[in-house]
């Protein structure tokens, strides 16, 4: 899931995650420091740049980019696991990161981009966070625009006018593409009991 800062999507992944117990959200780590509010291990692994280009060195990131001026990557281990584990993994990522998971694991991968409904509804959204100094304010919405250029490469896209309503279309693409054939494992099976009954 990518947006620009603001659109709706922490709110959005949350409600995603809490409303489906088998999707884990991945917890990238970064180098930015942490927002009033913001816990370690929960929010982010907030972590040196050291630390940072180590892990990239051990090939222990997914995935990385450099946004807004801070590193942020998705940890690879964690994602193993859950999907070893047949549980679907939400990453709340940019769209250079949705690049490099595309190449990864292209035919695994379910694009969405969040766009707010107007400028106006992202400026108000970004200045009521109220968590970062104007000139970084000023310095994302111009970021957004260039976040949200990307937008045609996503398969899908929810404009966040209403968070309800918003949230009910991710539930429902999210279930209309566990319903694809090909990521219903043991349809085959399934399929040859039924036959046999007829
Ligand atoms: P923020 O600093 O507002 O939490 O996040 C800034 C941007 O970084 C958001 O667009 C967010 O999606 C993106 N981001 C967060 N974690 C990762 C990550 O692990 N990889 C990439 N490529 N982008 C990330």
């Amino acid at each position: 899931m990518s947006s620009p800062s603001g659109a709706g999507k922490t709110t959005l992944s949350r409600k995603l995650i809490e409303a489906d117990n088998n999707i884990a959200m991945s917890i990238s780590v970064t180098t930015r420091k942490p927002r009033p509010g913001e816990v370690d291990g929960k929010d982010y692994y907030f972590i040196s740049i050291e630390k940072f280009e180590s892990m990239i060195a051990a090939k222990e990131l997914l995935e990385w980019a450099n946004v807004f001026g801070n590193l942020y990557g998705t940890p690879r281990k964690p994602v193993e696991d859950a999907l070893a584990r047949g549980r679907d993994v939400l990453f709340d990522i940019d769209w250079q990161g949705t690049q490099q998971l595309a190449q990864a694991m292209e035919d695994d991968l379910v694009r969405l981009f969040i766009l707010p409904p107007n400028a106006d509804a992202l400026r108000t959204r970004l200045i009521g966070r109220n968590q970062d100094a104007s000139n970084v304010i000023a310095k994302r919405m111009a970021e957004a625009g260039r976040e949200i250029s990307h937008w045609p490469e996503y398969d899908y896209v929810v404009v966040n006018e209403n968070v309800d309503e918003a949230h009910k279309e991710v539930v429902a693409i999210l279930m209309a593409e566990r319903l694809k054939r090909r990521r219903q494992l043991g349809l085959t099976d399934f399929v040859r009991g039924l036959m046999t009954g007829l």
